[in-house]
């Protein structure tokens, strides 16, 4: 009943709205709004109904209807009861577990073998050499949760100290067109801002550092919007990013500019809605654990 009682306050809402077209349409919404019968207006020649008696009728009860606290109230759908976690680390009952601290059953490499990356005592690390990994699963917008964790022992400077990095809708056929949100222990090493731990790599610098030292676990909070395109392959919408790294915000809403490029500027080239999740091998000792993703 409150779902018709929108629409048709969405139709008379419109300035464009001369009535309906036919007597018994007005009479139905007059049983929704509370009144009887229908009266009818001639515009240009056509005739337009609207329910109730009289204008002024529809005018009073509107006015009524207007300040009916229920009018804006919305009860179906009702959201779907989820689980949460006892902390946000803490996968919800409707998350896809990714990594659980066992093994790499979720994971491949990107030639379809099993994932050769080293997984001992609840956590797994970059096997440097073996190549990226990615998510046998597909995704399009979720929400991911991942714990990284930068090697101990302070090796290299700049991007070659504690260099992975999560890479959304990664896209192999096209040739590694996916999303990074770096990965690299920025404790303490400066390298270009856009290019530290939580950018958009190469696009956004993540708003603050929020790091950890190296040697201490981190989580990374993504929301990540996908892409739309159009049947000609154009982009329709642009991808966004939301990233809480520790606990802290440090992208908010940034629209991503195209797929990550080390060298030239960002473009987007039209993919599939669903892709798989990489992780970067990028020669550096990164530990990963705790992994799900919650599809949205
Ligand atoms: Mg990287």
């Amino acid at each position: 009943m409150i779902k018709l009682l929108f629409t048709f306050l969405f139709f008379i809402s419109q300035s464009d709205f001369k009535g309906f077209p036919d007597k018994e349409t007005a009479e139905y919404y007059s049983s929704i709004i509370g009144c009887e019968g229908s009266f009818s207006v001639i515009d240009e020649d056509e005739t337009y109904f609207f329910p109730c008696q009289n204008k002024s009728e529809l005018d009073k009860i509107m006015q009524e209807r207007e300040v009916e606290p229920k009018v804006t109230e919305i009860w179906d759908p009702e959201p779907t009861i989820v689980n949460p976690g006892i902390s946000f680390r803490d996968a919800p009952s409707d998350a896809i577990i990714l990594f659980d601290g066992d093994n790499l059953n979720s994971w491949i490499h990107k030639n379809g073998s099993p994932a050769k990356w080293d997984v001992k005592d609840g956590y797994f690390t970059v096997k440097p050499g073996t190549g990226d990994i990615l998510t046998k699963e597909s995704f399009g917008s979720c929400q991911l949760h991942v714990e990284f964790r930068s090697p101990t022992k302070i090796e290299g400077d700049g991007q070659d100290r504690g260099n992975s990095g999560v890479y959304f809708m990664e896209s192999t056929d096209l040739g590694d067109t996916g999303y990074e949100i770096q990965v690299l222990d920025s404790y303490d090493n400066r390298t270009y801002s856009n290019g530290q731990a939580g950018s958009v790599y190469k696009q956004h610098s993540p708003l603050v550092n929020a790091s950890k030292k190296p040697g201490e676990w981190q989580t990374y909070d993504i929301i990540f919007k996908a892409p739309v395109f159009n049947e000609n392959g154009g982009l329709e919408s642009p991808a966004y990013v939301t990233v809480f790294h520790n606990g802290v915000l440090i992208q908010n809403n940034s629209q991503i500019q195209g797929y990550v490029k080390y060298i030239g500027y960002p473009e987007y080239k039209a993919h599939a809605a669903k892709l798989p999740i990489k992780l970067q091998d990028h020669s550096n000792l990164v530990s990963f654990r705790n992994i799900w993703i919650r599809k949205l």
